[in-house]
């Protein structure tokens, strides 16, 4: 980790934000969290159980439909995501030692048995061929399309390089192509935009792709934060039943998320929740 902050503080603040990109970037306030041990279980091996994941009826002329949370009938269980970012033209700050996998914070969910979904970038799947596999081959996760370049999907957004319309639906195509081509099996319909960033020409134009966009109810607060405390005082604080959260599986610009779950997960847990997929929320 220690080693790439200074390649980090290179690279500045403009070129950085293009990898997190406002996946939910806040000022959140300092907390008094206090940390606790996670009970340790051994992880047991979990059969791949085949099916199909709910979606969200498209709305008029096929548009594409938006969930953003489950309903109070989803009782208390919570979805925690997280968006494993790379951006189409980050290849040569990956190939400079740039880490933009976090593998401790996957171990760390395995751990502590967190269901999750990660919406996975398919130039993410690109550089961690080996991990996108194993990530797409537990039940205990799935992966959803974060889009192939994490380019913008509408308009100005964040300073993300933007994407033509007519390149939106391939661009979540390619994505999908991406994980079949590391042999992801646990890959849902889901679809979350570039730094949130969306309109309703994007929703068209991302139709012929047939996904379900999903967004969050619950910003995390990790993009670029170096306080866990404060991220997991943000998110304990804004969970309702069926929230959704939307944190990062990056070490690039999101370091101190595994430590953040750390205090999350048991926090909620004691607090009665159950945590779920994206697509068990969904079903309910
Ligand atoms: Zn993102």
């Amino acid at each position: 980790m220690i080693r790439y902050a200074p390649l980090r503080a290179l690279l500045g603040a403009t070129l950085v934000s293009l990898t997190l990109a406002g996946c939910g970037t806040t000022s959140p306030a300092s907390s008094s969290a206090s940390p606790s041990a996670p009970p340790a279980r051994a992880a047991a091996p979990r059969p791949v159980v085949a099916q199909r994941p709910p979606t969200v009826a498209p709305g008029p002329g096929g548009l594409t439909p938006v969930f953003r949370r489950g309903t109070r009938d989803a009782g208390k269980a919570v979805a925690l995501t997280f968006d494993a970012d790379m951006t189409a033209d980050q290849g040569k700050r990956a190939a400079r030692g740039e880490r933009f996998d976090n593998p401790a914070l996957i171990a760390l969910l395995r751990r502590l048995e967190v269901p999750s979904t990660i919406f996975m970038t398919g130039r993410w799947a690109e550089e961690y061929p080996a991990q996108a596999h194993e990530i797409g081959n537990d039940p205990l996760f799935e992966i959803a399309n974060h889009s192939y370049s994490h380019y913008s999907f509408a308009g100005d957004c964040y300073g993300l390089p933007r994407l033509d319309r007519e390149r939106i639906a391939p661009d979540v195509r390619r994505a999908f192509a991406a994980f079949r081509a590391v042999g992801a099996r646990q890959v849902v319909p889901y679809f979350r935009f570039p730094g949130g960033c969306y309109d309703a020409a994007a929703l068209r134009a991302l139709a012929p792709a047939r996904v379900t966009a999903v967004q969050w109810d619950v910003v995390g607060g990790d993009a670029f934060a170096t306080d866990a405390d404060a991220v997991a005082r943000q998110v304990l604080d804004a969970v309702t039943p069926g929230s959704l959260v939307v944190l990062h599986c990056t070490r690039s610009a999101a370091p101190v998320t595994e430590d953040a779950v750390l205090r999350i997960v048991p926090e909620l847990r004691k607090r009665g929740y159950r945590l779920v997929k994206v697509s068990d929320l969904m079903r309910r």
